[in-house]
């Protein structure tokens, strides 16, 4: 199913002089202008949610890590314009060293008028929430807390392969946003703060968004407070949006602050809104089951594709309704 929207734009003319005469129907037909909203794929995405937990752990420095760093990038490369490895190295705890990447896709690149959409691919590598004291030294699997956002951008750029976006769009799947020990700021976000500082002289994007924890099969999204700081005309444009297709996942309340990669980007002048299942960050939301950030159980089953689809639905209907 496809959904078009037809504005009319002379209705009131042709009401006046009585609609149904034919020339009056065929000027009306004319000044129509469509906008065609393509249908988002939850059901792919969710399958690319599952590719990535494939790999295991994707934390910098294992095995999954470099494999699912192929993986995306060969994706992309079938979608994209252009797809660049943004690689650096990040010295970590106990002197190591590691290779980081941020990979960079661009849609209708000669556009002007751009947007940035971005997620964190790496995984953490420390399960230090999780209620066995055996496992806290484990990396978890990521299939909320890393896989979810990477794979509704993933089936946003397939989409955008058949169905070229009206504005230039850059996709940037960020690393090393989940490296740090608890409450050590420096050692989080290392991705974006290397493209933040990095970036090209002269690229302005109008607007961020930043997704992250987006699967969970009870997903809820209220406003995050550093973007309602930093940016938020881009927080209303998404509600807002959200609100108009009936899409309940996001809520319009003010949630806590949290720490993310839209915060360096914020910072370099891209006004970027967070989008995020606040509620899970912590481990002690009020549903049980929900108390597995941080853990080994942040697995698949905890993810559905319903959730993807409804971050999806509102991010296909945002960008295919911004003016050229
Ligand atoms: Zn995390």
């Amino acid at each position: 199913m496809q959904k078009v929207f037809l504005i009319f734009v002379i209705t009131l003319f042709v009401v006046g002089c009585g609609n149904d005469h034919p020339e009056h129907r065929e000027a009306a037909l004319e000044l129509e202008e469509a906008v065609h909203i393509p249908d988002f794929d939850r059901e792919q995405a969710f399958e690319y949610l599952l590719a990535q937990t494939e790999f295991g752990p994707r934390n910098p420095g294992s095995d999954g890590h470099q494999q699912c760093l192929q993986f995306l990038t060969f994706e992309l490369q079938q979608f994209a314009d252009a797809v660049n490895q943004q690689s650096f190295r990040h010295t970590g705890y106990e002197g190591r060293s590691y290779q980081m990447t941020n990979i960079i896709a661009s849609f209708n690149s000669e556009a002007t008028n751009r947007i940035l959409l971005g997620a964190h691919w790496d995984t953490r590598p420390r399960a230090e929430h999780d209620p066995d004291p055996e496992k806290r030294d484990q990396p978890i699997l990521g299939a909320n807390d890393g896989a979810s956002g990477v794979a509704v951008l993933l089936e946003l750029a397939r989409m955008f392969s058949k169905n070229p976006p009206p504005i230039g769009v850059d996709i940037i799947l960020f690393d090393g946003e989940d490296y740090g020990r608890e409450g050590d700021l420096d050692q989080y976000l290392l991705g974006a703060k290397h493209f933040a500082r990095n970036k090209p002289a002269g690229y302005r994007p109008r607007f961020g968004i930043i997704i992250d924890m987006v699967g969970d099969k009870e997903a809820r999204f209220p406003r995050e407070a550093n973007s309602m700081q930093y940016a938020p005309w881009v927080v209303d444009l998404i509600w807002n949006t959200a609100r108009s297709l009936d899409i309940l996942h996001f809520e319009d309340r003010r949630g806590p602050s949290i720490y993310d990669d839209h915060i360096p980007l914020n910072e370099s002048g891209i006004p970027t809104a967070l989008i995020i299942d606040a509620e899970l960050v912590g481990a002690d939301a009020a549903d049980e089951r929900r108390r597995y950030w941080h853990t080994t159980m942040d697995t698949p089953e905890q993810c559905s594709p319903e959730s993807l689809g409804a971050v999806g639905d509102v991010l296909t209907e945002l960008i295919y309704r911004q003016p050229s």
